[in-house]
């Protein structure tokens, strides 16, 4: 018996089973590496679900993150440390937020979402929009706005008034939506590019019928960049390519380069007043530690410029797949390193749980698509590598699949 299946029989006894059997236990990562317990590396292209940033162990964020500990740790939010009051000047100006801006922390992006549920109750309003795909968390009232019937659905009956999710990407069904109920739409909650529905983009004419139906009706727009943003699709936030100015967005993931944070950022003056004092609150959000972390990873992003990598590696990627003989790959969505490889075929669990045993973590996010997010700084090599292997891991028999510079044997479909 390896290390690994005992602690997973240890696992299964001492954990709470939401999650099923974890793939792997993992010990250690060094940039687009990690490590199991048994000693076998992967190369990492989840990232964490696109949290990892800059990669596993990155030198200046756990500098940044010991030097922190060593001398404060926590204060509560009777008091604020001055990391906590660069990070949200930091991203202020990253979202181009308008003056009389304003950030919350939380630890998650879940509670990012609570947050941002609570500023839309104080526009007077109950009503919430969100999309079909949609995912935004899963603490009870982020959960009402995910769209996944099987997330929701043992939880009923959620928070009230939120609308039936419409179709995302259609501008006639949020048209129809604000015409039959824009005047008890208090927000209107949408990502830029739904990750966990499959790597779904919305286009920019998307986001910019948002702005104005939202505007018009007196709702806000709230853009869930807790996926998207930092950096992720080659720019700071997903919605910056759409040029539209939102309400509010939502941030967490990517932000804390593997520490727990999540933000709430709030644009303009009219919404920024909308919570106050005493209205919200949280005992661990913009703990001086994911404070730190946070500046360590935005540090790099601008000093390094990594958004620019992100777009000369995202399309290398795209390109290499798309490129591919074998006719088994339909399409690539996303930007920048969110990407969706959309298959043929129902294959994707397979392929991932293939790809692992050939040392590469990918997502099986759907069945038929494979969403990696790697590292921001997935270095040029490691993406050809992958690419290398993927004619392999795509093909149909696990024989076929060959050598592709990784341990283990191929294991056959899960489904
Ligand atoms: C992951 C995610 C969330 C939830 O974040 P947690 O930190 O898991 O609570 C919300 N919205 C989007 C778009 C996400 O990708």
């Amino acid at each position: 018996m390896t290390t690994a299946s005992a602690l997973l029989d240890r696992y299964e006894h001492s954990l709470l089973g939401v999650f099923g059997r974890p793939k792997l236990v993992l010990e250690r990562g060094a940039g687009d590496y990690v490590w199991d317990v048994d000693g076998t590396r992967y190369l990492d292209l989840l990232g964490g679900l696109a949290v990892n940033s800059l990669g596993h162990a990155h030198p200046e964020v756990a500098a940044a993150i010991a030097a922190q500990a060593g001398r404060l740790m926590h204060t509560s939010n009777f008091f604020t440390t001055p990391g906590q009051v660069a990070l949200a000047e930091r991203l202020l100006t990253l979202a181009q937020a308008p003056a009389d801006s304003a950030v919350f922390f939380a630890n998650s992006g879940t509670e990012a979402i609570e947050a941002a549920i609570k500023l839309a109750r104080r526009t007077g309003r109950s009503g919430l929009l969100a999309t079909q795909g949609a995912f935004h968390g899963r603490t009870t009232g982020a959960l009402a706005l995910t769209h996944k019937p099987a997330y929701r659905e043992p939880f009923a009956p959620l928070l009230p008034d939120v609308l039936p999710h419409i179709p995302y990407h259609d501008s006639r069904a949020l048209a129809a939506a604000f015409a039959e109920h824009g005047d008890s739409i208090g927000a209107f909650i949408v990502e830029p590019i739904q990750g966990e529905a499959g790597v779904l983009p919305g286009d920019d004419s998307y986001l910019q019928l948002a702005r104005e139906l939202t505007t018009k009706h007196g709702a806000l727009l709230i853009v869930d960049e807790i996926q998207t943003g930092i950096g992720r699709t080659g720019r700071w936030f997903g919605f910056q390519r759409a040029g539209i100015t939102p309400d509010a967005i939502t941030v967490a993931k990517g932000l804390g380069g593997g520490f727990p944070i999540g933000a709430l950022i709030t644009f303009g003056p009219a919404v920024t007043g909308m919570l106050t004092a005493g209205q919200h609150g949280t005992t661990f959000g913009g703990n001086p530690l994911a404070c730190a972390a946070g500046l360590a990873v935005l540090t790099v992003i601008e000093r390094d410029g990594v958004l620019q990598h992100v777009q000369q590696v995202g399309a290398k990627l795209r390109d290499g797949v798309l490129g591919l003989p074998g006719g088994r790959v339909a399409e690539v969505r996303g930007e920048g390193l969110l990407l969706g490889i959309g298959l043929t075929s129902l294959t994707a669990p397979a392929i991932a749980a293939r790809a692992q045993d050939a040392g590469y973590i990918v997502n099986a996010v759907r069945e038929d698509t494979i969403r990696l997010a790697p590292s921001l700084l997935l270095e040029p090599a490691h993406a050809e590598d992958f690419l290398g292997a993927l004619p392999g891991l795509l093909s149909e028999s696990s024989e076929a699949a060959g050598p592709v510079g990784g341990q283990g044997t191929p294991s056959p479909p899960q489904d």
